[in-house]
């Protein structure tokens, strides 16, 4: 692995501890351990005698690692996630791979990096892309990691750093030391993160989804290495289950569930216009005053009181869960108030309709004594 010098020792030197808030916090000058989102990467985990390193936050004068649990002023060995940093630096080089073959295929910069614990994202300097240039950037990629190629770390200053090709200018904060990440004659960038020997160890480059942002910027998802083979498991999973449910191979799912679809959509339409015949013919033997109180499946209740005659009468419709109340004689809203008075529940409306619900069902005459008093 392409590790800059600084973060391959295994000894720190805790000066200065701070428990705050129930957490735990080791301060030293230096630290093996990268810093959290240092030039967009994901920072170093691991132990600091027995304690867990949370997080690694780099401050001008200190590394601070939080730790899961106290430990004291001293020397230590330190053990770091070594899987973690394979990781990393999978992720790191394909981020340099897909960001230089977005510059061969279309000459589309990149101007943003953020690596995840789940995926990469980089912000591309242009508001869409085309998928085909998206599927060519893919492979591209891929080609190059196929390729093996093995990847130079070159340790230089700035003014040697810039008789070099470099993808990206650098930038005006690096005053000393400029470390180069080459890659055969395929990209060249000043880069202090993790990265693999060679290529091919980045083993597949995915990208994933592409959004809209910052108003003029494309941002690109993408997963390399371990990472890529997840996440094809987990979709190639997920469509499996899919195809089994809706018995239908993969190819066709897509068809299948628009079908699919389109017969619930037909058939909520089917019982939308049953429930209203079936309310108008409840409604032509329903009395005119007093307390109507049904009960049914909540569509009918719904189309109900809108066509009922409500001036003299109170409607009350139960469709098993909540009541359905409507007047235009009563108000609602103040009837609704004196159920949750007397009898618990809640619920709302306005002066002509409204929802009630309770846990226990109310009988007629709980209903006649409200209307009543
Ligand atoms: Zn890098």
């Amino acid at each position: 692995m392409k590790i800059l010098g600084k973060y391959l020792g295994n000894v720190v030197n805790i000066e200065k501890f701070e428990n705050k808030d129930g957490k735990y916090y080791a301060y030293a000058k230096i630290s093996p351990f990268y810093p959290d989102w240092k030039g967009g990467q994901l920072g170093d985990r691991g132990f600091i005698n027995g304690a867990k390193v949370l997080s690694v936050k780099e401050t001008e004068e200190w590394i601070i690692h939080e730790l899961d649990k106290p430990i004291e002023l001293g020397i230590y060995e330190v053990q770091i996630d070594e899987n973690r940093r394979k990781d990393i630096a999978q992720q790191h080089t394909g981020q340099h791979i897909l960001s230089a073959a977005f510059i061969h295929v279309a000459e589309i910069e990149t101007v943003g990096f953020h690596m995840g614990e789940e995926y990469s994202t980089i912000d591309l300097d242009i508001p869409y892309i085309e998928p085909d240039v998206l599927n060519e950037v893919e492979e591209l990629s891929n080609q190059i990691i196929q390729s093996n190629i093995q990847i130079e770390e070159i340790i230089t200053d700035v003014n040697g750093a810039n008789t070099y090709p470099l993808r990206k200018k650098l930038s005006d904060k690096i005053k000393e030391e400029v470390r180069l990440i080459k890659i055969g004659d395929f990209d060249i960038s000043a880069c202090g993160g993790f990265h693999t020997d060679y290529t091919g160890e980045v083993g597949l480059i995915k990208i994933i989804d592409t959004e809209k942002v910052k108003g003029n910027l494309t941002r690109v998802y993408a997963v390399s290495g371990m990472r890529a083979l997840k996440y094809f498991q987990k979709y190639n999973s997920v469509l499996k289950d899919l195809s089994k449910l809706l018995t239908s191979s993969i190819d066709e799912l897509n068809l299948r569930t628009q079908k699919l679809l389109n017969q619930v959509r037909e058939q909520a339409l089917t019982l939308s216009k049953l429930s209203e015949e079936y309310a108008k013919l409840l409604a032509t033997n329903l009395q005119k005053e007093g307390l109507i109180y049904l009960e049914g499946y909540y569509e009918v209740g719904n189309f109900l009181w809108k066509i009922l005659d409500l001036s003299n009468a109170i409607f009350v419709y139960f469709d098993g869960e909540k009541y359905i109340i409507a007047s235009k004689k009563h108000n609602v809203k103040d009837v609704i108030k004196a159920l949750v008075e007397n009898y618990g529940g809640k619920g709302g409306g306005k002066e002509d309709f409204g929802n009630y619900m309770n846990n226990k069902k109310l009988s007629v005459d709980d209903f006649e004594k409200i209307l009543e008093d």
